[in-house]
């Protein structure tokens, strides 16, 4: 996508104004493209002599370890003396990025909200953001935020100002949020964004492997334990499949943030299946994500029903009712939505024996 001149030139007079305090703010329980977007814009506007602080809500998956430069990212919860705080308030401008709501950020949120000078930029790619920005780049038709941060470099400074170390932050979002590239918004710009990160130097092999290969066994064991307690249903002509995860359950795979990263995606993989969701429940509440195939919309199914968001095809929310309910709630909503209230018989029970 082309980003319009004015606001080109808006966010140019903006970074080329001199040193400035800032800070780049990314979502709660941050993904690859969330860190990879964050840590690529951070370091170009480091590079232009500004003071850059990366911050996210919570703690990273452990699979991210890798990625250059985020032994510099401030973990918000774990701001013991305060000094993220205290960047925060005194930034002169915050970008926030790969989300498009200020609340999501949990008790960040009011650290935001609390500096009430600094010019706030959106850069995300996420549907309908909220009001509160001063400046907005909102692209829902760009497949991940990196590839947006890539765009906005490549219009704003020319890709010589993208370093290899850059390269491979961009990589892992543009990747990742792709479901290595196999979602939609699949476009020939994209591809030749990447063609000019592998002409850097980046190994598309190396990340891949650093990304998808370096999970734990008590992750891969989860993953069996959660395929087989899916339960799927029919909501007229959509397949519906969920998984939920109970906390204890959680407990007994030794559950680390980002382990159940993915799970949602597997029920798609038959054929018959439309709409993927998981339930994962932590002590305060349920995280709900939702996948669906082509033209099935989970997007306003997660707004209309659990008060949440995101694309299309891959959105979220959370329910703070017990599990049982919010699986009942799940089901009815789904045949309401989906089904236009038409009632189908759930499923049996699968029980999967094992051969040998
Ligand atoms: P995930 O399932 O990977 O956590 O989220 C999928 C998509 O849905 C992401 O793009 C994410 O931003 C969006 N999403 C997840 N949870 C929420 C939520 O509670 N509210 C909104 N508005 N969007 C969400
Ligand atoms: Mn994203």
């Amino acid at each position: 996508m082309k980003i319009g001149t004015d606001k080109a030139n808006k966010l140019r007079e903006l970074i080329d104004s001199g040193p400035r305090r800032i800070v780049i703010v990314t979502h709660t329980n941050p993904d690859g493209d969330a860190i990879g977007s964050s840590l690529a814009w951070g370091e170009l506007l480091e590079s232009k002599g500004h003071d850059v602080t990366c911050v996210v809500p919570n703690r990273y998956p452990s699979f991210l370890d890798w990625m250059p430069g985020i032994e510099q990212l401030k973990i918000f919860k774990y701001d013991e003396d305060g000094s993220t705080a205290q960047k925060i308030s005194e930034a002169e401008i915050i970008f926030c990025l790969d989300f498009n709501q200020i609340t999501r950020l949990e008790r960040l949120s009011d650290a935001i909200k609390d500096n009430e000078t600094a010019q706030v930029v959106l850069i995300d790619h996420h549907l309908n953001p909220s009001a509160g920005f001063d400046l907005i780049f909102s692209y829902p038709d760009s497949s991940s935020t990196s590839f947006l941060v890539y765009e906005l470099i490549e219009q704003l400074e020319g890709t010589t100002a993208i370093t290899k170390r850059m390269g491979e932050n961009l990589y892992v979002g543009m990747m990742t949020d792709t479901g290595n590239f196999a979602f939609s918004n699949l476009t020939p710009e994209l591809f030749r964004a990447v063609a000019s990160l592998v002409e850097k130097g980046v190994d598309v092999a190396a990340i891949h492997s650093n990304v998808y290969n370096s999970f734990t066994e008590d992750r891969l064991r989860l993953l069996g334990f959660a395929l087989n307690k899916m339960e799927t249903f029919r909501a007229g002509d959509v397949g519906v499949a969920y998984i939920a995860l109970k906390e204890s359950e959680l407990r007994r795979f030794r559950f680390q943030p980002g382990d159940s990263e993915g799970f949602v995606n597997f029920p798609l993989t038959v054929r018959t299946l439309d709409v993927s969701a998981s339930f994962i429940e932590n002590k305060k509440f349920i995280r709900i994500s939702l996948r669906s195939r082509g033209d099935v919309d989970v997007s306003k199914f997660a707004n209309k029903y659990f008060d949440g968001g995101g694309h299309k095809n891959a959105s979220g929310g959370k329910s703070f009712m017990s599990m049982a309910e919010t699986i009942a709630h799940f089901r009815r909503s789904a045949l309401e939505y989906f089904g236009e209230g038409v009632s189908v018989e759930s499923s049996p029970r699968q029980t999967t024996e094992f051969p040998g």
